[in-house]
């Protein structure tokens, strides 16, 4: 990586063409600054001016086998050039489709034997949505149609996705979401006031209990949860959360729905997060990691079960124009051979624990509440005052914003959590130059949520 060559620098012509011509997600009309990217190498990045920023959240906690593979360019140009795209409408197919399907259900837990294409983490959640209603329809319960979700969860904002997804700056001022939803407390077990002093499972299965009882059990078609919160903030549930969860949930025939678009293809040392409890849903919802986001891909993958009810003798009716798209596919199998022969799983187990190692002190400080990992899935709770553990009155921002600007580290936050998500590759030497620049920043920070110079 090098700096332009002077009088080539097109910094200010860009981020003058950006503010007058893009709209991006998230950022207030006031906000002149912009970082334009336009290389990436393994776990770093270089903006237009030359400068390298460490990329801690793996982009959108995607980038699985680091920036600038030239295997995966070498897949890509490979498919480009044979097959760049078709469609798996009616009985039409192609290679890599067929082949990415079966590594796939080898990969998942045992009986998720079905994969469904998609472009992305939204689109699979709608499927999965469609396909949980649809699977009772077919069985003739055609009255289940209530999904249950959770406040704080993030499942993309397609409508139906959107919809499940709990935060209310995902509903407000969008009209009416789609009906028959309803949020549930998550758990999450540093904020345990929330739980009225109860344990933090016990809580969750009353609410949830209480909830099929009201709702009753006959209308409900599916839950849908992330095994462990992304955005909500690397929130890991207590380890009965799940088995108990899936467990009342069968024994009413309401489907589980694993949304895993950040959590699978090793981001928390296994293939899914769900291996970690131990439970089997009946949809699994990928994205994100299945390409380490080199080119828009997603799967769903259902039980035969889901499968035979929802193809049925008439066929599942819906797709996309993208569905099973050639390129994508093989991007798809060229990134998870890398997970496979560098044994990325076992990186994310052991630099992860590395990293938390490096990062468990950061609680002396009185703006840190807690730091949580399971493999290369982090959070870092700011809080204004660790007796209520209430977040810092500038949510989480300026303190990313310093991480940038001072320690060249890019990741995001929530309001009350810095969520890291470095590529998989990652070392051990890359892992402490991301914890030395997280203690150096973080120890600036006041209870204000100000970043001191
Ligand atoms: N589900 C989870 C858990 C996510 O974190 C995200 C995106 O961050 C999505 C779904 C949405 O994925 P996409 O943006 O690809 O639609």
């Amino acid at each position: 990586p090098a700096a332009p060559i002077p009088g080539q620098d097109r910094t200010a012509q860009w981020v003058r063409a950006d503010r007058d011509r893009l709209i991006h997600p998230n950022l207030p009309s006031g906000r002149t600054d912009r970082t334009v990217i336009v290389e990436g190498r393994g776990c770093h990045v270089r903006d237009s001016r030359g400068r390298r920023y460490l990329d801690a959240a793996a982009v959108l906690g995607m980038m699985q086998v680091g920036h600038g593979r030239e295997e995966i360019v070498s897949a890509a140009t490979a498919q480009l050039g044979t097959l760049e795209c078709f469609h798996l409408w009616e009985s039409m197919s192609n290679d890599k489709a067929i082949e990415l399907a079966v590594r796939l259900t080898d990969l998942a837990p045992a009986g998720l034997d079905r994969a469904f294409f998609t472009s992305g983490g939204a689109e699979g959640n709608e499927i999965a949505l469609r396909m949980a209603r649809f699977f009772h329809y077919r069985r003739q319960q055609p009255e289940r149609t209530w999904i249950l979700s959770r406040r704080t969860a993030y499942h993309g904002i397609a409508y139906g996705a959107g919809s499940v997804s709990g935060l209310p700056v995902y509903h407000e001022g969008f009209g009416p979401q789609l009906p028959h939803v309803h949020h549930l407390t998550a758990p999450d077990p540093y904020q345990n006031s929330a739980y009225d002093g109860e344990d933090v499972t016990e809580f969750c299965l009353r609410e949830l209990r209480e909830t099929i009882e009201r709702i009753g059990p006959d209308r409900i078609a599916a839950m849908i949860g992330e095994p462990v919160m992304s955005v909500g903030g690397a929130v890991v549930p207590p380890p009965d959360y799940w088995p108990r969860v899936a467990e009342l949930l069968r024994s009413h025939g309401i489907l589980l729905i694993f949304d895993e678009v950040v959590t699978a293809y090793g981001r928390t040392g296994h293939w899914f997060a769900a291996e970690h409890f131990g439970v089997r849903p009946d949809l699994l919802v990928t994205a994100k990691g299945i390409t380490s986001g080199y080119v828009p891909h997603g799967a769903v993958l259902v039980t035969e079960e889901v499968a035979a009810a929802v193809t049925g003798s008439t066929g599942f009716p819906i797709g996309f124009t993208y569905t099973g798209h050639p390129t994508a596919c093989a991007v798809a199998l060229a990134n998870l051979d890398i997970i496979e022969r560098e044994k990325l799983l076992d990186n994310a187990t052991t630099t992860g624990g590395h990293l938390a190692d490096r990062l468990a002190t950061l609680t002396d400080l009185p703006v840190v509440g807690d730091v949580r990992q399971i493999g290369l899935m982090l959070g870092i709770e700011l809080v204004a005052d660790k007796e209520s553990r209430a977040q810092l009155p500038t949510g989480t921002a300026p303190v990313a914003q310093a991480l940038r600007e001072d320690a060249g580290i890019i990741l995001r936050g929530n309001p009350r959590s810095l969520l890291i998500n470095p590529p998989l590759v990652m070392d051990r030497a890359t892992a402490d130059e991301l914890a030395d620049g997280l203690h150096t920043v973080l120890a600036r920070v006041e209870p204000d949520g100000r970043v001191r110079p």
